[in-house]
């Protein structure tokens, strides 16, 4: 007797981006084997990679490391994968689909996830040489290539993307212009006052804003060197991103005579569906509810529809949250919920510091009641608490202002309280669809210990990312219920402390980040643990910074601070502010031959302002030759010792300030550290070196020097604190020794001595006993620790002027010894300054 074998269902899916891979993988995870064979068309020549994060390519991260899986995964799950293959036509009639090869398959069930292109609006000369879009990894690739001949980048579009991307031109090096057609910058999210605060934190990074622009021409030959605007301005540029927005890809779907919107895109019903009911589309080229969703999110959610329907489950799909927050290293912004909400329908609260460039929205339901959306500008901390507030329909406290402005001793303590105050049902990671009972269950269960493990049993976190500080707060906080000790780790790359880094790094004798990530850490890394171990590296091993070549600031990078307009800034070492009418001579010459702009510093230094790239190692090596070297302003490290004239000169001086100021600084330089680092010594009480606004402060006494720790200036200040008094000055050395070493070795990342000393338990008392009476028996290591930093102390300018390898990559950018026309400068008060 012959038994009826049921066929499998032969699923084609058009697409080998991210929702396509989601699709299979979900497939192929719920189906029982056997119940349908999987065809894949991908256009692009590899398989689906991690498109949301394609801006790590720039700094280091492999092609393969973006992929989702490799092709041996299709294999081992029976799918049938063609990479480089263009799916031409559907013939929906027939079943049968046709790729550029030639190839005819038929299909039982078509899934469309073709995704979407950039859209290049249609600007005369946009096809130009030097005109890229930002999508792929063959147009990194291909702008990678191209920016070692360009000086000035222009991306034409300041929404989300837009901003990634003039953030990837600003790493390639270049001077980038931002060009928005609208009257603010990220339009689709952000409100006047919130681009504002936007913009002018981009500003400060050295990125122009142009609002209300509209490029009209792009000229040149062959390759791009001018743009045109609508109200007749101009701008020389030698390479252009357009990020003006996407495009669905359904020209597949209109061929085959499918509905798609007026605006493009592939008509779906709740199902997912097309007008032929046996064609799916999922991700960017779906159109559903008149709604494109250029997120990853709500792709993946389509995915999830589409298989549970195939396999006989009901769900249906119902638009998604287009809350996002932008991933541009250095600038928080997000917007969630309804973050323009009407007056009518609800009121809004906001906080504004100009100073500290922070704006906070946040719209409330009429009765007050809940939270429906919001705009964050400069800190968005609270992003994921807020998001799940709006969620949620959490009630909200009482003053819900404390919301964004923190509670400030009062009752309120329900909404946003913290991460345990949510139920159980709530979203934490919309791409994996993983509520927070799951991701609390996984710890208490004893399945999972850290963020890694509830990453690969829940994947959460596993989508965009953005949900992962959550889960890691959700960790912190279900260990905690369980009486579990919590560890204060790095980041999600790292499992240890700052300080347990530090010691590994010693113990092993590790020399670079890679180094670290593979032996001790996961992933990739990112912008909290890249500088932070780049600071580690080099105050424990003195070695060039710019040896940590992927991972440090902009300013490490080329060893001088970046300045508005986007060029640079030199500060030789005047060590304690003492300077010969010679070297005074140089730095006048070195400046007139230059045209850079002159100002004596607040630490008693000059500052040469308004220096190209290709011009600093120039520069350093006429300086060098006369006997200056690298004053570190750029760096996380010691600035300077600033000194009064004392008893040289001064009739109430009781000791010789300058001198001593000299051998501190020259002892310290170079030393680098958590934060920047800055002394000053006075040669009696009345303090005209303000040494107690610094990190250490030494004053004159009778008997010898007073020592004063932990101050700074800034945005905050803070007075320094008495520690010890009328040491000798080898005992004053000693003491600073230790302290500066203990605060580099247990600081946190960005932590001034003045902020690490208010953390610290026990305070400026503990702190004696650390350094004077040797509490923790760690004396002799600190003052061996600081004596190699001393004797291994080399300027980094000279090591760069000296290493062609070195001093090529401040060359790689320049494809002409002219000045960039883009950078302009107007007299003012007889020396030139940057026209912003
Ligand atoms: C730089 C950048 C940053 C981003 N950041 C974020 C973010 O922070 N958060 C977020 O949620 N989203 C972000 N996104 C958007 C996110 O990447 C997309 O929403 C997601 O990749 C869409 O997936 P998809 O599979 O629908 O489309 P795609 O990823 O575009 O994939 C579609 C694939 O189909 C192929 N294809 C098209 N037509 C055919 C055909 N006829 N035959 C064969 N193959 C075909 C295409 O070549 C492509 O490989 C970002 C996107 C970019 C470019
Ligand atoms: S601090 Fe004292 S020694 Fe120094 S300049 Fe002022 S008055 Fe003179
Ligand atoms: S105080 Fe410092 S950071 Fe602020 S504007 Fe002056 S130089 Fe710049």
């Amino acid at each position: 007797m012959s038994r009826l074998v049921a066929q499998p269902q032969h699923i084609v899916v058009i697409g080998n981006g991210m929702v396509g891979f989601k699709f299979c993988e979900k497939l192929v995870a719920k189906a029982q084997p056997g119940t349908f064979q999987i065809t894949v068309f991908g256009e692009e020549p590899r398989p689906a990679y991690d498109r949301v994060h394609l801006s790590a390519y720039f700094s280091g991260t492999t092609a393969e490391e973006l992929t989702m899986a490799p092709v041996e995964w299709y294999a081992q799950n029976n799918i049938n994968l063609h990479l480089g293959e263009l799916v031409t036509s559907v013939d929906a009639t027939t079943q049968t689909i046709t790729t550029h090869k030639g190839e005819s398959i038929s299909y039982d069930k078509l899934i469309l996830a073709t995704g979407s292109s950039a859209f290049v609006p249609p600007i005369n000369g946009v096809e130009k040489e030097g005109v890229f879009v930002y999508r792929t990894i063959e147009d990194l690739d291909a702008m990678l290539e191209y920016a070692p001949k360009a000086r000035t980048a222009a991306v034409i579009g300041g929404g989300l993307l837009g901003l990634e991307a003039a953030k990837a031109a600003v790493d390639m090096g270049l001077t980038t212009h931002v060009i928005e057609f609208a009257s603010r910058l990220m339009p689709r999210q952000l409100d006047e006052a919130g681009s504002e605060m936007l913009k002018r934190k981009l500003e400060s990074l050295g990125i122009s804003i142009y609002l209300n622009k509209s490029t009209t021409a792009i000229l040149g030959e062959p390759g791009v060197e001018k743009m045109l605007f609508a109200d007749g301005s101009e701008l020389n540029v030698d390479m252009i991103i357009v990020s003006a927005g996407i495009k669905p890809r359904d020209e597949l779907a209109i061929k085959a005579g499918l509905a798609v919107g007026p605006r493009g895109g592939i008509m779906v019903n709740d199902n997912l569906q097309t007008s032929d009911a046996n064609i799916y589309a999922i991700g960017e080229s779906a159109l559903h509810g008149g709604m494109i969703y250029g997120l990853v999110a709500p792709g993946y959610d389509m995915a999830d529809t589409v298989v549970t329907n195939l396999l006989g489950g009901e769900k249906t799909f119902k638009g998604f949250d287009m809350s996002t927050k932008l991933k541009l290293i250095g600038v928080d912004v997000a917007s969630f919920g309804d973050a323009f909400a009407s007056p009518a329908t609800s009121r809004s609260i906001v906080f504004e510091d100009k100073a500290k460039g922070i704006y906070k929205r946040i719209n409330i339901s009429e009765d007050g009641k809940y939270l429906v959306g919001g705009i964050l500008v400069g800190d968005a901390g609270n992003y994921n608490m807020l998001l799940q507030t709006v969620q949620n329909k959490i009630i909200l406290p009482q003053d819900p202002e404390d919301l964004i402005l923190g509670s400030r001793g009062g009752a309120s303590e329900s909404a946003g309280a913290g991460v345990m105050s949510l139920p159980d049902e709530a979203l934490i990671c919309s791409c994996e669809n993983v509520s927070k009972g799951d991701i609390c269950s996984s710890v208490t269960d004893g399945t999972c210990t850290d963020v890694a493990g509830i990453k690969k049993c829940t994947k959460a976190g596993t989508g965009c990312g953005g949900c992962v500080p959550m889960v890691n707060d959700l960790l912190n906080a279900t260990l905690k219920q369980m009486g579990k000790e919590v560890k204060k780790v790095l980041c999600e790359h790292f499992d240890y402390s700052r300080q347990e880094l530090l010691d590994l790094v010693k113990v092993n004798n590790i020399r670079s980040y890679d180094e670290l990530l593979h032996s001790h850490g996961r992933g990739d890394g990112c912008e909290v643990c890249k500088p932070a171990v780049a600071s580690i590296m080099a105050s424990t091993w003195n070695e060039l910074i710019l040896k940590q070549a992927t991972i440090q600031d902009t300013n490490d990078r080329y060893l001088a601070n970046i300045q508005k307009g986007g060029t640079y800034s030199v500060v030789p070492r005047i060590a304690g502010g003492e300077i010969t009418p010679e070297k005074l001579i140089v730095i006048g010459q070195v400046a007139a031959k230059y045209g850079l702009y002159t100002k004596i510093t607040g630490g008693q230094r000059i500052d040469m302002f308004g220096a190209r790239v290709d011009q600093l190692p120039d520069i350093w090596e006429e300086l060098i030759n006369a006997g200056f070297e690298s004053g570190h302003a750029y760096g996380k490290s010691l600035r300077t010792v600033k000194s009064c004239v004392g008893s040289t000169w001064c009739r109430y001086g009781l000791h010789d300030s300058v001198g001593f100021a000299i051998q501190v600084e020259e002892r310290y330089r170079g030393l680098r550290s958590p934060h920047k680092l800055k002394g000053g010594v006075s040669g009696c009480v009345r303090e005209c070196a303000e040494a107690q606004s610094k990190d250490f402060g030494i004053i004159a006494t009778e008997k010898g020097w007073n020592l004063y720790i932990c101050g700074n200036g800034g945005a905050k200040p803070q007075h320094a604190q008495l520690f010890a008094t009328d040491l000798d000055t080898e005992t004053c050395i000693k003491y600073l020794d230790r302290f500066l070493m203990f605060y580099i070795k247990t600081a946190e990342p960005l932590n001034r001595t003045a902020t690490w000393l208010n953390k610290m338990e026990g305070g400026m008392e503990y702190l004696r006993q650390v350094i004077v009476e040797d509490s923790l028996g760690i004396c002799a290591d600190l003052d061996r620790e600081m004596q190699f930093m001393v004797d291994t102390y080399a300027c980094e300018w000279k090591e760069v002027v000296n290493n062609p390898e070195l001093r090529q990559r401040f060359q790689h950018f320049i494809n002409t010894p002219e000045p960039d026309p883009s950078i302009r400068f107007k007299p003012e008060r007889g020396q030139k300054v940057p026209v912003v």
